[in-house]
């Protein structure tokens, strides 16, 4: 098969996306220049709104990335110096960033080899007395098991805050991402399932006084144009992302859809071949990324590469091996044996809203050509 001459399957296709909501972007865009509304304004608040009705939650505070999301999460609600943060060691740095700018030390641990989200066990085992919080990662766009999760935490009087940064719109039954926690944290990142067209993130709550708060700590703290009542940070929204991202808010459910139809083909069709470990699909999942394992994940990342297919790791190196935490308790390896396992076996394959039958029966071609 002359499978060089084929055309490049990408990894995500935000060119294809764009196309399908062209008129609608450039007109909203062009519109918030005219109104040079570039900080704040009609568009952050009609953001704000949509995004808190999608997720089922009162509020919404836009900020400057899912980074940012999460620090401010952090900083309202009180955590700081001398306490502890549990989350997942498999999950992206940033969920770390936050706990640390806040002063406060991330406790790292495993996660359920099934699922890949928290081990609820292992959280049990890691929270001691200067626990002050639980960050459950809905990774991949799946749901951590929240109804444990928030017993446990009830049982211990912790805060708990959902790292909700590549799970827009999962929901289990009417419950949804960034509602079950006491805040939830969005990336707005390019690639995640909801993306601007640059950096930008979103904090829900339900909760008055954390909106009021964020509200004040994304702005400078200030409470008039020139009286500051806290120290805050510049973590505010541009008016154009926020622009852009009330556009895509109309489409996110049905891009949602063609995710999970996409995934459920996908699976259908790897079934097939041995030694491809499709993921397991628990709770509310949205398909940010669809995550194989496979014993020789190099190899398969080249033999893919060969067929034109791109394809990504996520996440190579787990949190408690990164070499920026060296410094931190619990660091080095051995310490987290399915997320260490995981980060050797996991293959993400292509996976957006807009990918064809055809493609995907090429990855899968070569996916089987490799595995099979
Ligand atoms: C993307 C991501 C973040 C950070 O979001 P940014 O907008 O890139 O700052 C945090 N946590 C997880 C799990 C993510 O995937």
């Amino acid at each position: 098969m002359k499978t060089a001459s084929l055309a490049t399957i990408p990894f995500v296709d935000l060119k294809a996306q764009y196309q399908t909501i062209k008129s609608e972007i450039d007109d909203a865009v062009s519109k918030t220049i005219e109104e040079t509304a570039f900080i704040g304004g009609a568009r952050v608040k009609d953001l704000e709104e949509g995004f808190a009705r999608f997720s089922g939650t009162r509020y919404a505070i836009g900020c400057s990335s899912g980074t940012t999301a999460l620090h401010l999460a952090m900083v309202s609600a009180g955590i700081g110096p001398g306490d502890e943060v549990i989350t997942a060691s498999h999950t992206f740095v940033a969920t770390a960033e936050g706990i640390l700018h806040a002063g406060a030390d991330p406790i790292f641990v495993d996660v359920d080899p099934e699922d890949y989200c928290l081990d609820l066990a292992q959280v049990e085992k890691a929270i001691t007395p200067r626990t002050k919080a639980i960050i459950p990662v809905h990774i991949y766009g799946q749901l951590a098991d929240m109804d444990p999760l928030l017993a446990l935490a009830k049982k211990h009087n912790l805060i708990v805050i959902e790292d909700a940064a590549q799970a827009h719109g999962a929901a289990l039954g009417d419950r949804k991402a960034g509602s079950m926690g006491l805040m939830g944290c969005f990336s707005f990142y390019p690639g995640k399932n909801l993306g601007a067209y640059g950096d930008a993130g979103i904090v829900t709550t339900d909760d008055e006084a954390h909106y009021e708060n964020i509200q004040a700590l994304a702005n400078h703290g200030r409470e008039t144009k020139y009286t500051h009542k806290i120290i805050g940070y510049n973590y505010r929204i541009d008016g154009i992302q926020a622009a852009v991202l009330n556009v895509k808010l109309k489409h996110i459910a049905d891009w949602n859809r063609s995710r999970q139809r996409i995934a459920h083909r996908y699976t259908e069709l790897l079934s097939g071949i041995d030694g491809v470990r499709a993921p397991v699909e628990r709770r509310g999942h949205v398909y940010h990324l669809y995550v194989i394992q496979v014993d020789d994940r190099e190899g398969l990342a080249k033999a893919l590469a060969a067929d034109n297919i791109q394809s990504g790791v996520h996440y190579p190196v787990p949190l408690h091996m990164q070499p920026c935490f060296k410094h931190l308790p619990g660091w080095g390896e051995g310490k987290h044996p399915v997320t260490e396992k995981l980060a050797k076996r996991i293959l993400s394959l292509p996976m957006f809203p807009e990918l064809t039958e055809e493609q995907q029966d090429r990855v899968v071609e070569s996916v089987r050509k490799f595995v099979g």
